[in-house]
């Protein structure tokens, strides 16, 4: 039966994302931009959702939001109902597109994620552009906060986030970078094809090793966005010393 108007969330229980795995063994939550906090400098101007076949999901979303003008908190009501559907069969990466930018809309996603790897034993993990979210609204669920310039990870990491960074050019080399405050930049293995995906690699699903060790998973932008992401970003000053000057590659 079609419902009207359509959600603005859904979950897939074997996401096509080959960039997740490599054959379809992890689920995945897509939702409206609605949820977004209006902070995010990459919303409309180089969200890597806004591209290629990611697109049509968001773009699909997006209208579902703008037709039925639900508030953050009733997306996340979309999104927990739909994280409830799911078998708990794989990982679960939440928000491929989308985000909580309530406390309350937080508290309900959360909810849901955790009691999904509670009932599943399975990996659970996201990132969030939110500023005013606490880190413990999230339980048990691993969850990066993306930060957008080296500025913001101190205040983040001392509001109990493991952080990832947007850099504004592609990553160098594979190796860990040193970063302000004495963080440890790591570019992101699937990225520099050091591993095959996120699946295998894990890093981003144990939030609280990255913390304690300071370790901050470094995206650079995919998909033909990078022109997008310098000018959102107003080309800051984040990446490797041949680069921008600021930085150090460690051995
Ligand atoms: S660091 Fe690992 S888990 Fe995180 S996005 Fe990259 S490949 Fe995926």
């Amino acid at each position: 039966m079609t419902t009207y108007p359509p959600p603005p969330a859904f979950a897939v229980e074997r996401s096509g994302d080959r960039k997740l795995s490599t054959d379809r063994t992890v689920s995945a939550t897509w939702v409206s931009q609605g949820s977004c906090p209006d902070t995010c400098s990459l919303k409309n101007a180089g969200c890597y959702a806004e591209t290629g076949k990611s697109n049509i999901h968001t773009k699909r979303l997006n209208e579902a939001h703008a037709l039925g003008n639900f508030t953050p908190e009733q997306i996340a009501e979309f999104e927990a109902k739909a994280i409830r559907r799911l078998k708990g069969k794989y990982d679960l990466r939440a928000h491929i597109v989308g985000d909580c930018k309530t406390v309350e809309s937080a508290k309900i996603v959360a909810d849901a994620l955790n009691e999904y790897k509670q009932r599943s034993g399975k990996r659970v993990w996201t990132y969030t552009h939110a500023l005013n979210v606490p880190r413990k609204v999230w339980g048990d669920v691993s969850i990066l906060r993306s930060c957008e310039n080296q500025n913001e990870l101190l205040h983040e990491h001392n509001r109990g986030y493991a952080c990832a960074l947007v850099v504004p050019e592609p990553h160098v080399s594979h190796k860990p970078v040193k970063l302000k405050d004495g963080f440890t930049g790591i570019p992101c293995p699937f990225q520099v094809k050091k591993t095959a995906s996120c699946k295998d690699c894990g890093l981003c699903m144990n939030d609280k090793h990255l913390h304690a060790k300071k370790l901050v998973i470094m995206f650079a932008p995919d998909h033909g966005t990078g022109k997008k992401v310098r000018k959102a970003l107003q080309i800051l000053p984040v990446i490797a010393d041949n680069q921008c000057g600021n930085l150090t590659v460690t051995a």
